[in-house]
């Protein structure tokens, strides 16, 4: 049985063998953790987000992919949050408040034998975000990402910790940097299909 560290997860979270293991975890770990930050206050934008997970958690539990919600109350909650589950032995779901997935697009992205993921999402109403900066030869590959729905594998989270504690804005700019500070080449794969995000355009 893995060391659950200083957080009591439910059994469902446990897994077989030792978390502390060096060899690649990745062929054979198939369960994942779904972060869901809740935003109080915004639930205009939030609300189809909560709908949407209360709809589907069940179908999402049937694929080994457990939901965890958690109201964001403060302004380094976002990161704390991560934080708390980052050194897991699952692979790691992240949605925002605001990003309305499918189903579809949740299992591929644990399916996806990349260690790291990005799922596009609008911005704006039209314009759509999920990587930043694309490289323009490869829509399927970027080199920065938000992190309104990515995955990410244990060891590339071992690899890659997140950055010093730090308020919700940007955090995941803050974390692309970090990446890119230790692997200048590090590349996210993209799923190209593009996700509802209530977010209002920017004026
Ligand atoms: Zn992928």
């Amino acid at each position: 049985m893995g060391h659950a560290g200083s957080v009591t997860l439910p059994k469902r979270f446990l897994l077989e063998g030792c978390d502390n293991c060096l060899f690649d975890p990745y062929n054979s770990i198939r369960d994942a953790i779904l972060l869901a930050g809740r935003a109080p206050g915004l639930e205009h934008r939030t609300r189809e987000t909560s709908e949407w997970l209360d709809q589907f958690e069940p179908e999402l539990e049937k694929h080994r992919i457990y939901v965890i919600r958690r109201d964001l109350t403060t302004p380094t909650a976002y990161q704390e949050f991560l934080a708390e589950y980052w050194d897991k032995p699952t692979f790691l779901i992240n949605l925002e408040h605001d990003v309305v997935p499918t189903l579809n697009a949740v299992i591929r992205l644990l399916n996806c034998p990349w260690p790291a993921c990005t799922q596009a999402y609008e911005l704006g109403g039209h314009v759509f975000t999920g990587p930043i900066h694309p490289d323009l030869k490869d829509p399927n590959w970027c080199d920065m990402t938000g992190f309104g729905l990515m995955k990410l594998a244990p060891l590339t989270r071992r690899q890659h910790p997140l950055p010093p504690m730090g308020t919700w804005e940007h955090l995941d700019y803050r974390y692309m940097y970090s990446i890119r500070k230790t692997e200048a080449c590090f590349k996210w794969h993209t799923h190209p299909e593009i996700i509802k995000h209530n977010h209002p355009p920017e004026t």
